[in-house]
């Protein structure tokens, strides 16, 4: 089940001391037939390339990423709308001894593997992962780092400072884009620890579920200084499939159609994210999504 082609020996032993019950726990909490297709789709879209070597530098902090790569004429417009095409994705592992030292995901060590993994999940068995469409709407603003709150506060205020009234409408464009991007972000984090944490208790670890199930939702507001001069409103809490109303045990598959849940209310979203849902999300390993880039 969890399938792990990197060069870290200790976490290759890890995996395998965990695989039986990693297999079972899977089985348990996505029903028989999705634990087998996980696994099938797991040999399928995980190669070396899936679990590259990391400098030192890119240490620190363990994720899984996803290289996109759209038709050649990709392009988001000022008003969210893009054209439905076909885009090829790739999920693969950013992993380090020190990331899975220093990650705070209980259990320790496996677990931050564990964790990463349960985003390969969601990204392999929902037919339009949020993973990559935040992605994708982060794509055209070079540099911003969506993991970080504070990070992505950073970025807002750089557009808003670099601001002039020739690239006033681009600007606001970006803005946009990282707002809905960090939104999709943390939507897919959730997503994440909700299996974590039903993975990790059927694995025989006792681990507290998310603090935010359950809990309203909550927004925070961003004002962005003019000339720029907009206020946006971004999640800064709560569970974001609360109207589910159910159990977290019975909330996995649902979670996984996370488009139908999410209300951005705002046109601009609304209209992405229905481009997005339009377009052919071709989902591959690694090696071969490096052929077509090459070409
Ligand atoms: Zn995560």
């Amino acid at each position: 089940m969890l399938v792990y082609k990197g060069n870290i020996i200790k976490l290759q032993r890890a995996v395998q001391e965990h695989q039986k019950r990693a297999q079972k726990a899977y089985g348990e909490v996505f029903g028989t037939k999705k634990a087998r297709l996980l696994e099938q789709l797991a040999g399928d879209l995980l190669d070396e390339r899936s679990f590259p070597d990391l400098v030192q530098s890119e240490g620190g902090t363990n994720h899984l990423a996803v290289g996109t790569l759209p038709y050649t004429d990709f392009r988001i417009d000022v008003d969210g709308s893009f054209r439905a095409g076909m885009i090829c994705v790739t999920a693969f592992f950013k992993i380090s001894e020190e990331g899975l030292k220093n990650s705070k995901t209980q259990p320790p060590y496996i677990g931050s593997f564990i964790h990463e993994f349960n985003h390969f999940a969601a990204f392999a068995l929902a037919r339009k992962p949020s993973i990559v469409y935040s992605s994708l709407l982060a794509s055209e603003c070079a540099g911003v780092h969506l993991g970080s709150t504070i990070e992505v506060m950073k970025y807002l205020k750089k557009i808003a400072t670099e601001t002039t009234a020739e690239n006033r409408d681009d600007q606001a464009r970006k803005v946009r884009l990282v707002c809905n991007a960090y939104m999709c972000w943390n939507v897919e984090e959730k997503i994440a620890r909700l299996i974590d944490y039903l993975v990790f208790n059927k694995m025989g670890y006792r681990v507290d579920a998310p603090d935010w199930l359950g809990q309203k939702k909550k927004y925070g507001r961003i004002s962005i200084a003019p000339p720029l001069a907009m206020i946006i409103q971004i999640p800064v809490g709560g569970d974001p499939f609360l109207e589910l109303n159910k159990k977290p045990k019975d909330m996995v598959t649902d979670i996984l159609e996370w488009q139908k849940y999410i209300r951005f209310g705002e046109p601009f979203a609304t209209k992405a994210l229905e481009c997005y849902l339009e377009c052919d999300i071709r989902k591959m390993k690694f090696s071969a999504i490096e052929k077509l880039d090459s070409i």
